[in-house]
């Protein structure tokens, strides 16, 4: 299979991980599975937080390290997973993550390396890392499959926002 295509976005701010997360979230619709990957400390909390303005969730973001899976409404549902934390895939089967990963909502995964496998083919990666200077960011989307590939084209036409 090709290699899909990768586009590269560099931020200078909190504020500016935000909007890209804003102006990705006008693109999303049901059922569709976002999965953050990168260090610690990169942004991926961040960028969930721009993505919950964009679907106009009212509540506030919090990090679910510690539950796993948090849940907001909003103009579709978003399901926030954070695996940092994760022993073993049968926590996430106990909960239950295929009725999350593959329903109405829009489901966004911290730390989505770790369960790749649960993706299946059809998947926006996105990647986050630092760089030299101390507020900036580089953040790759790889779209994994067609449908992603064209989302991600749309959104990178855009661009600069
Ligand atoms: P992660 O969820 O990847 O561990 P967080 O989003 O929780 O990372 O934290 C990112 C930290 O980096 C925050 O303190 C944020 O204010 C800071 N930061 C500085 N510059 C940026 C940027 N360009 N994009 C995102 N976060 C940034
Ligand atoms: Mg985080």
């Amino acid at each position: 299979m090709p290699r899909p295509k990768a586009f590269k976005f560099t931020t200078n701010s909190p504020n500016q991980t935000q909007k890209l997360a804003l102006e990705l979230a006008s693109f999303l619709s049901a059922g569709d599975i976002l999965a953050l990957t990168g260090d610690l400390g990169a942004g991926k909390t961040c960028f969930v937080q721009g993505l919950a303005r964009g679907l106009s969730v009212k509540k506030k973001i919090t990090s679910p390290t510690f539950n796993l899976i948090k849940e907001y409404p909003g103009r579709l549902p978003l399901y926030h997973f954070d695996v940092y934390r994760l022993k073993s895939l049968d926590e996430l089967v106990d909960l239950g993550y295929e009725e999350y990963f593959f329903s109405r909502g829009i489901t966004v995964v911290e730390w989505g390396e770790k369960i790749r496998p649960l993706f299946g083919a059809s998947y926006l990666e996105i990647n986050f890392k630092r760089k030299l200077k101390e507020n900036e960011r580089q953040i790759k989307l790889i779209p994994r499959g067609k449908y992603w590939q064209k989302k991600v084209v749309k959104l990178v036409k855009k661009w600069p926002f």
